[in-house]
């Protein structure tokens, strides 16, 4: 390398070479640097598997760098700042240049440190375009603007008209879990020798689970579109003790540290789709989600800018679930099934995340913020700007409906029929008094109840107020409902 005349620098969630600040590096002239920071690896109680899985994809990258010529300076330091400036200090006068950062946080500390930025095009939506489109919206539907996108895109268009006639296909894909599932077996991924360093340092057994590399990501990708794509669609929302996963693409990680891009897993999703071997409902569901939540989430989260987090129009005040750090802290069949497979590999799919953790946090009242700190903590791919909207607009509906124009509370009979979590339960999802109610039916009614005065104004969920008239046990319910929150509290029920 000759004298370098700027340095790069590499967030870990920046981690491809044709976007962000890598595209056009030169490794003549470009120096990069990666910041290994204390306050991102001891800072919180981060599940293990997180943590290993984006060191070591860093770690991986930065190795590919050099081996493609380029000078890598990645060190360890208290905080990210702290890091780049260890790294100036010996570089003497070259500026810094970043890909807008993924975090307000983040954004913040590189503006003030004077990192030069360019265009963050780790999406398909530029900021200032979901802008443009919320400024002109009276309810920022999700709906909206996937439509949007679509036809921005030209994504499943046929003219002016989406593939298969219709915008979604919802309706086709609410299938229950299958009695067993025979789909092929996941992918596994071999450690190397920096997988092996990191895991030693953290001290932590890694699952075979999540790629490392860019390589493995693609490979993931491929074994997504081969053998479980087709099948996506209808079992999306599914749950099942049997399998962990079911046909979801298991790519969020990479797409959210930039292993994938977006436009590289709709080129692959839509090559497959024109084989015609893929049926519309699992065509349409996915790319949904990549195009639309995806990009609709990110959009909303620097559109409603840095105090979105901290709302709490619910008043929710609980203590977070001492069964949220411990499966072994609940007898409710569900959350101790999700919660063990969220200690075993730190991923579960959206439903269990918002019908099961996110649901059972609002009908307790656990306050949003202790909530928010804890799925950051523990999921694989929850980066700050996939969170904040995620658990604030949606998953406990903190912002008073900014987002969502109804909370996604719901009682024993939604999860009962989407799993098969309740026949071993010793809960019933059809009883909401007794010792053997279901805490989520119990607990449904009783948020109900709780916020009717908020509700009841809300056409969408004025019915469902109104439904509590019709509980002639309503005094009993409550009584349950103060047991079950004692009890959730005690690690007992
Ligand atoms: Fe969960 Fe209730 Fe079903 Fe038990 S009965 S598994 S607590 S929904």
């Amino acid at each position: 390398m000759s004298a370098p005349k700027r340095i790069i620098y590499i967030p870990f969630d920046h981690l491809h070479r044709s976007y962000g600040a890598l595209k056009g590096a030169d490794s003549k002239t470009d120096l990069i640097a990666m910041v290994e920071s204390a306050r991102m690896t001891t800072g919180r109680k981060w599940h293990k598997e997180r943590l290993f899985f984006l060191i070591s994809s860093a770690r991986h990258f930065a190795n590919s760098l050099e081996i493609e010529g380029f000078k890598v300076e990645y060190v360890k330091a208290p905080t990210t700042i702290a890091g780049l400036q260890l790294i100036k200090d010996k570089n003497k006068g070259l500026p810094i240049i970043c890909a807008e950062p993924s975090s307000i946080r983040q954004y913040e500390d590189l503006k003030k440190y004077e990192v030069t930025f360019v265009e963050n095009d780790f999406f398909l939506t530029p900021r200032p375009f979901f802008k443009s489109w919320a400024d002109e919206q009276k309810s920022y539907l999700m709906e909206s603007f996937y439509r949007k996108q679509r036809v921005r895109l030209d994504i499943l268009m046929e003219g002016k008209d989406p593939v298969g006639g219709a915008w979604n296909f919802d309706k086709e894909n609410r299938l229950p879990p299958p009695k067993k599932y025979e789909g092929p077996a996941y992918l596994e991924h071999k450690r190397d020798q920096i997988d092996n360093e990191v895991a030693a340092e953290l001290a932590h057994t890694a699952t075979n689970t999540w790629a490392t590399t860019r390589e493995g990501a693609l490979a993931q990708l491929k074994n997504f579109v081969n053998n479980h794509f087709a099948e996506f669609g209808p079992l999306e929302d599914a749950m099942t003790s049997e399998n962990w996963a079911l046909h979801h693409s298991l790519l969020s990680p990479y797409l959210n540290n930039g292993l994938l891009h977006p436009s590289e897993v709709i080129h692959a999703a839509m090559k497959k789709f024109k084989t015609g071997r893929i049926p519309i409902e699992s065509a349409e569901g996915f790319i949904r989600q990549v195009i639309g939540w995806r990009e609709y989430v990110n959009g909303m989260y620097w559109y409603l800018g840095a105090d979105y987090r901290n709302n709490n129009q619910l008043g929710a005040s609980r203590k977070l679930l001492p069964l949220f750090t411990d499966s072994s802290k609940t007898q409710m069949n569900c959350i101790k099934e999700t919660i063990g497979d969220i200690e075993e590999r730190a991923w579960v799919h959206h439903i269990p995340r918002l019908m099961l953790l996110s649901n059972l946090a609002l009908v307790t009242g656990t306050n949003p913020q202790e909530f928010l700190d804890w799925m950051r903590e523990v999921f694989i791919d929850a980066t700050e700007w996939v969170m904040v909207p995620n658990v604030i607009g949606m998953g406990v509906h903190a912002d008073g409906g900014q987002m969502m124009t109804k909370p996604y509370a719901a009682g024993g009979a939604y999860i009962s029929r989407m799993s098969n979590y309740c026949k071993p339960c010793v809960y019933d999802p059809k009883l909401r008094v007794g010792e053997k109610a279901c805490p989520f039916t119990t607990l449904y009614w009783d948020f109900l109840d709780r916020h009717k005065e908020t509700f009841k104004k809300n056409h969408r969920m004025s019915q469902q107020v109104f439904g509590l008239n019709r509980l002639s046990d309503l005094p009993e319910l409550k009584e349950r409902a103060h047991e079950v929150l004692e009890g959730l509290e005690r690690g007992t029920i």
